[in-house]
C-alpha cells in the first residue's frame, strides 16, 4: 500500500500568538531523547508489512531548529527511506530565522527537494502581530539559501486577515512573494483560536479583527492575482503552478492513507486512525519504555469514511470525482448528498454533474460551511453501498 509518510518535530524558537499546532519551545537537552523517539517510532511504523512510501512531509513545529547533529540524525534516516522507495516528494518545513547554508545542505542531501517555508506577511507591523520572529528581509534571504542548495520546489505560506491589513498590503505581500519565484503558495485566512495569546488578546479587545467583507475580499484578490501570474488555485488555500501542487498534501485531501510519527501526529491505515499523545515528555518516556504512544483509536464505519472523504476532497478545486469516490468508498455520492447537493446547488455555491460534485468559486468563500453538511454520521435516507463495486484496497 502507498502511504504519505508524517514526521512531526514540536519545537519552535518562540510561540506564535495565533498557533495552535502542537509546538512548544524545547526544554534543554531535548533534542536528542526526541530524535531518538522519532527514530525509533518511524522504524516500527514502517515494518508493518507492505507499505510504501510515496511522500514524505516533516512539519512541526519547525524541524529546522533541530541542531546540526540531530537533524543529520534524523535526515539520514529519512533519507535511507526516500531512497528506498524513492517518494516523489520529500518536504520540509522551515521558517526564515532558522534555516542555515549547513541546515540547507545536510536537507538535500538526504533527498529533500521541497522547501516550505513560513512567509506569512512582508510587513514588520503584520509580522509583529502574529508575533512571528523573522523579518521581511529574512524571507528573500531564507530563498537564496533554498536556491543555492538545490531544492526542486519551495512554497511559501501567506496569511491574510491580519488585524491592520489593508488590500493594498496584502497586494504587496504577494507581488512579494511571487517575485521569489516559488511553484507553490498557501494563503490561510487568519483563525482565531481557542486558548491562544491572539484570541485572549481579541477577546480582551486589545486586536481588532478584519470584518468578514474585508477578508472575502483579501481572499478574492489572492485568487485572481495568483490567477494572473499563473499560480492556479488547485485547494481552498493552495496555489500551484501547473505540476507543482502538493503531493503529500494532494493524498491527505484525497483521504489516502498516511503514517503519522511525533508527538500529537495522526495516522490513518486500513480504515483505521489514530492520535499519538501531544506532550513531547511522554511521547519521549513511552517510545523509551517500548511503549505505544498512540492515545486515541478511532475505526471508521463505511458512512463515516464516505463522508469524511467527500468533506476532503471538496476543498480540491477539482472537487470529488464520482467514480473515484465510489471505488474508494462503496458510495455514490450524488445519491448519498442528493439533499445536501440540491440545496447548494440552487444556492450557486456547488456545481455536480455527470463527473464532478464541486465548490463554486461563490462556495469556496463559505466552504467551512458547505462542507460541514457533508459530514454525515447517521445513515442518509437508506443509502447502502453500491453492490457492484468492491471494498476499499487500504
Ligand atoms: S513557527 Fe509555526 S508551528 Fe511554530 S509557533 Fe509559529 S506558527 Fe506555530
Amino acid at each position: 500500500m502507498d502511504i504519505g509518510l508524517y514526521v512531526h518535530v514540536p519545537f519552535c524558537a518562540t510561540k506564535c500568538g495565533y498557533c495552535d499546532f502542537y509546538s512548544h519551545v524545547p526544554a534543554p537537552g531535548a533534542f536528542g531523547p526526541l530524535v531518538d523517539a522519532l527514530l525509533a517510532e518511524l522504524d516500527a511504523g514502517l515494518a508493518r508489512e507492505g507499505l510504501r512510501v510515496e511522500t514524505i512531509f516533516v512539519g512541526g513545529g519547525t524541524p529546522t531548529l533541530l541542531p546540526l547533529v540531530e537533524l543529520e540524525r534524523l535526515f539520514s534516516r529519512l533519507g535511507q527511506v526516500a531512497q528506498r522507495d524513492r517518494p516523489v516528494e520529500f518536504t520540509v518545513e522551515a521558517n526564515p530565522a532558522s534555516l542555515t547554508a549547513e541546515k540547507a545542505a545536510v536537507l538535500r542531501q538526504a533527498g529533500v527537494n521541497r522547501i516550505s517555508l513560513g512567509a506569512q506577511s512582508f510587513h514588520p507591523e503584520e509580522l509583529r502581530t502574529l508575533e512571528r520572529l523573522h523579518r521581511p528581509a529574512d524571507i528573500p534571504a531564507s530563498v537564496a539559501l533554498v536556491r543555492q542548495a538545490g531544492f526542486e520546489h519551495f512554497n511559501l505560506d501567506l496569511i491574510f486577515g491580519i488585524p491592520g491589513q489593508t488590500q493594498a498590503s496584502w497586494s504587496e505581500s504577494l507581488r512579494r512573494a511571487v517575485d521569489l519565484g516559488p511553484d507553490h503558495l498557501a494563503c490561510y485566512g487568519l483563525t482565531y483560536e481557542p486558548d491562544t495569546p491572539l484570541r485572549e488578546r481579541l477577546d480582551q479587545g486589545m486586536v481588532e479583527p478584519l470584518d468578514e467583507t474585508t477578508e472575502a475580499a483579501l481572499y478574492e484578490q489572492a485568487i485572481d492575482f495568483l490567477e494572473s501570474q499563473g499560480v492556479r488555485q488547485y485547494e481552498i488555500s493552495n496555489f500551484a503552478r501547473p505540476g507543482a501542487e502538493s503531493r503529500h498534501n494532494v493524498r491527505y485531501w484525497l483521504n489516502l492513507p498516511y503514517l503519522g510519527v511525533g508527538p500529537s501526529a495522526a495516522s490513518y491505515l486500513h480504515g483505521r486512525r489514530w492520535k499519538n499523545v501531544p506532550d513531547t515528555a511522554r511521547y519521549v518516556a513511552q517510545m523509551h519504555l517500548g511503549q505505544s504512544p498512540i492515545i486515541e483509536v478511532e475505526e471508521l464505519s463505511p458512512l463515516e469514511r464516505a463522508g469524511e472523504t467527500a468533506m476532503l476532497q471538496l476543498r480540491l478545486v477539482s472537487g470529488i470525482h464520482r467514480t473515484d469516490f465510489r471505488q474508494a468508498t462503496g458510495f455514490d455520492p450524488a445519491e448519498l448528498f442528493a439533499g445536501v447537493i440540491a440545496r447548494h446547488v440552487e444556492r450557486n455555491l456547488l456545481i455536480a454533474d455527470e463527473e464532478h460534485i464541486a465548490l463554486t468559486r461563490a462556495g469556496r468563500l463559505v466552504a467551512d460551511s458547505v462542507i460541514a453538511e457533508f459530514l454525515a454520521r447517521e445513515p442518509l435516507g437508506g443509502a447502502r453501498p453500491v453492490a457492484s463495486v468492491p471494498p476499499p484496497s487500504t
